[in-house]
C-alpha cells in the first residue's frame, strides 16, 4: 500500500448510524484531492455496534483503519490514539456525526498546500444547536483567550488540519488531561483559520453532556492557565486590604459618636464569605493536584484492543516512542 499523504481522524463514540454516512463522503471529497489518503476510525468505547460497522468498512477498504479501544477513553484520547496512528504528511481531525461537513476538508489542505501548519476550521455560524450549548461554548472560548498565555483561536473546535511537523511536536506531548485544539495552537508554526458553518448532527444525540463538557473545561483551563491559582491571592489582598481600612474607621467612629458595630449577622456573614472563599481556594488547588497526580502515576493514555495490521508498537496503549 502506498503511504497516505492525508491522514483522517474520526473518533467514534456509538455513532451506528452517522458511520455509513461519514466514510462515502470523506471518500468522495478525498478522493477529489487526487493523493492517496487513509482514514483512521478510532472506536472509543462504542457499545451500539458501531465496531463491526467499522471492521466491514475496513474490510472492503484498506484505506480505511480502525483502532478500537478496550473502553471509552473520552474523545479528545480518542483523537490522540488517531494521531498516534496517523501516516500522512497532513492530519486531518474532524466529528463521526458529520456536523463538521467533509467537503470543509478541501478548503482546509488548500492552505495547507500554500504552506501553513495548522488549519483550523473556524464556526461562522451553528445550526441545530440548543441555546444553552451555543452560549455556553460562546463565553467558554471568550474566557480561555482571556485568561490563558496561549493564543487559542476562538470558535475553532478540533476539526482542523495539521502537518507532519506539527504532528511530530503533537506525539511527544503526553499530557493526561488534554485540550488538543490549545496544545496546537501552543506548539507555533504558520497557523490560520478557515470559516465554515457548523451543521446539525448527522444522526444519534451528541456523545457531549454538561459533565463531560465541563470536564473539558476544567482542562483548558488547568492545561494553559494559572490564573485560578492566583485567585486566591488576589482575593486574599482584597480582603486583608479591606480589613485594615476597616481598622481605624471602626475606631474612629466609636471615639467620636460612641457607637460600636453591633450584631453577629455581618460577623457570621463575612466569616461564611471568607470560609466560602477558603474552601473554594482549597478545591481550585485540588483540580491542579489530581492533575498532578495522574501525570505522575504516569498510566497509559488509552488501551488498544485492536488495531491496524501494520501498526507500531512502541505506540501500543499509548506509550510514547520517543520516550527514554
Ligand atoms: N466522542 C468520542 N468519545 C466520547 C464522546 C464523543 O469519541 O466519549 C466522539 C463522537 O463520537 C463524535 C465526536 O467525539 O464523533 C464529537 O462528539 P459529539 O458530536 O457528541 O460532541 P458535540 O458535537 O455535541 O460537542
Ligand atoms: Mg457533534
Amino acid at each position: 500500500m502506498t503511504k497516505p499523504i492525508f491522514t483522517i481522524i474520526a473518533p467514534i463514540y456509538n455513532e451506528l448510524e452517522n458511520i455509513p454516512e461519514l466514510y462515502p463522503r470523506v471518500r468522495e471529497v478525498m478522493d477529489r484531492s487526487g493523493e492517496p489518503w487513509e482514514l483512521i476510525l478510532v472506536d472509543d468505547g462504542s457499545t451500539d455496534g458501531s465496531t463491526e460497522v467499522m471492521r466491514k468498512l475496513a474490510e472492503n477498504d484498506p484505506r480505511v483503519r480502525p483502532v478500537i479501544f478496550a473502553r471509552n477513553f473520552g474523545h479528545q484520547i480518542a483523537v490522540t490514539a488517531g494521531m498516534d496512528y496517523s501516516r500522512g504528511d497532513a492530519v486531518i481531525i474532524i466529528d463521526a456525526d458529520l456536523q463538521d461537513p467533509p467537503e470543509v476538508i478541501l478548503a482546509l489542505i488548500d492552505k495547507w498546500r500554500q504552506g501553513y501548519e495548522v488549519v483550523y476550521a473556524v464556526r461562522e455560524e451553528r445550526q441545530g444547536e440548543s441555546w444553552f450549548k451555543r452560549t455556553t461554548a460562546s463565553l467558554f472560548y471568550r474566557l480561555i483567550y482571556r485568561i490563558t498565555d496561549v493564543d487559542i483561536p476562538m470558535d475553532a473546535g478540533d476539526f482542523r488540519l495539521m502537518d507532519k511537523k506539527v504532528m511530530a511536536v503533537m506525539k511527544q506531548m503526553r499530557e493526561k488531561h488534554r485540550f488538543l485544539r490549545g496544545m496546537s495552537a501552543w506548539v507555533g508554526f504558520k497557523q490560520v483559520g478557515v470559516p465554515y458553518k457548523r451543521q446539525p448532527r448527522y444522526a444519534g444525540e451528541t456523545k457531549y453532556p454538561f459533565s463531560k463538557m465541563l470536564k473539558l473545561a476544567l482542562n483548558a483551563v488547568t492545561s494553559f492557565s494559572y490564573f485560578p491559582l492566583q485567585l486566591a491571592t488576589y482575593i486574599g489582598f482584597i480582603a486583608a486590604g479591606l480589613s485594615v481600612l476597616a481598622i481605624p474607621i471602626v475606631a474612629i467612629l466609636r471615639l467620636i459618636t460612641g457607637t460600636a458595630l453591633l450584631g453577629q449577622a455581618t460577623t457570621l456573614i463575612i466569616v461564611l464569605f471568607l470560609g466560602g472563599v477558603q474552601l473554594i481556594s482549597l478545591g481550585i488547588i485540588g483540580e491542579y493536584i489530581g492533575r498532578i497526580y495522574d501525570e505522575a502515576k504516569n498510566r497509559p493514555l488509552y488501551i488498544v484492543a485492536e488495531a491496524p495490521g501494520d501498526f507500531d508498537p512502541d505506540t501500543v496503549n499509548g506509550d510514547q516512542v520517543n520516550r527514554e
